[in-house]
């Protein structure tokens, strides 16, 4: 593949801030574009002065900044339109986004609209000997790795896992920021906001150190574990099962349909240890399994492993934290 008019990464700003996954997927991007010798474009929608600025520091060689005071919240016909009209106008090699809700939904429909080929939830990239990108992607329940490429259409349209790269430190600012301004009004939108109430908590389970983790062998006492957490400094994850019965939001469910993380330490209470499960914590420093049946395959990637009721023993802990 030529490369000649670059790999493009999606900027996402959510709230004001720029979500992790599109800081973590520059950091991998630059090398990309390296490898394929094109260069490195950072298109971002309503990110403001600021925060365009701010990712000049990301590596890219520029930032394409569609900005209006009323892209301030998202709305998806119209972010598909402004990116679907700089995507033409640049015809890029390549253009990745992070698998979020948002970026799954504009690169489905962006795919569409570019008559392109689409790789979702990619959990690693590289390049190969023709110069093809290849996102890969776990299949068959995490039993097999596919390496998909679409080496005849343009832009190949990738979404990319958060959690799976590291966030890279932010340098010096290179290249320059270009401002987009389509002048909008509100019948540009899709949709009129009557009110915005946030779903979940917002947790972002990528950013914490320590990470306490519930399966069904909670039965639901995640008081319990949030007591635990509070001791560590880190945050209470879950299982699909724990997330599906509602015990805990959804946003903390780990594996292959929820976050990969890569904490200092994960203490996993109660959970088989399915590979969709995890999938999400083998990045993790140290991990810790306690489970009643000795034969758990939890215990295969576990470093240390305990053998028992999970409940006296997370009391315990709590309370000699607390004493310590
Ligand atoms: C396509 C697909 C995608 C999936 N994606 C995900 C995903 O992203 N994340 C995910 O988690 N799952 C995912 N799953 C589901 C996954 O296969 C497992 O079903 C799930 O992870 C099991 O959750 P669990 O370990 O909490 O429950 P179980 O497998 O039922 O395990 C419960 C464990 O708790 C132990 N236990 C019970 N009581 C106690 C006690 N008192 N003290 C100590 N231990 C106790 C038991 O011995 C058992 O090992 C996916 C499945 C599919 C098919």
């Amino acid at each position: 593949m030529t490369a000649p008019n670059g790999v493009w990464v999606y900027a996402e700003v959510r709230s004001g801030e720029l979500r992790p996954v599109s800081l973590e997927i520059l950091g991998r991007a630059r090398a990309v574009a390296d490898e394929l010798t094109t260069h490195l474009v950072t298109v971002t929608i309503g990110a403001g002065e600021g925060l365009a600025r701010e990712l000049l520091r990301y590596g890219s060689d520029e930032v394409v900044a569609i900005d209006d005071p009323l892209l301030d919240r998202y709305d998806t016909r119209l972010y598909t339109d402004l990116l679907e009209r700089e995507a033409r106008a640049g015809d890029p090699a390549v253009l990745l986004l992070g698998a979020t809700r948002d970026g799954q939904d504009l690169a489905g429909r962006l795919a569409v609209r570019l008559r392109t080929g689409l790789t979702a939830h990619v959990t690693s990239l590289e390049v190969d000997p023709e110069h093809r990108l290849v996102g890969w992607v776990p299949g068959f329940g995490g039993g097999i790795e596919a390496g998909i490429t679409c080496p005849n259409h343009r832009p190949a349209i990738v979404t990319v896992r958060p959690g799976v790269f590291p966030p890279p430190t932010p340098g010096e600012a290179r290249g320059e920021v270009r401002w987009v301004r389509p002048g909008l009004d509100e019948s540009a939108f899709g949709s009129r906001r009557v009110a915005f109430q946030p779903k979940g908590t917002g947790v972002d389970l990528t950013r914490s150190d320590v990470l306490v983790v519930g399966g069904r062998g909670t039965g639901g006492e995640f008081d319990r574990l949030q007591r635990l957490a509070h001791r560590l400094g880190g945050e209470v994850g879950a299982t699909r099962v724990a997330t599906d019965a509602g015990w805990v939001e959804r946003e903390r469910m780990i594996g292959q349909t929820g976050v990969v993380t890569h904490p200092k330490l994960a203490v996993v209470l109660g959970a088989s240890g399915a590979v969709q499960f995890t999938v999400g914590i083998e990045k993790a420093g140290f991990v810790i399994a306690v489970n009643r049946d000795p034969d758990a395959p939890i215990f295969e990637v576990a470093d240390l492993g305990v053998v028992g009721d999970l409940a006296p023993i997370v009391d315990r802990l709590v309370k000699e934290l607390g004493e310590a």
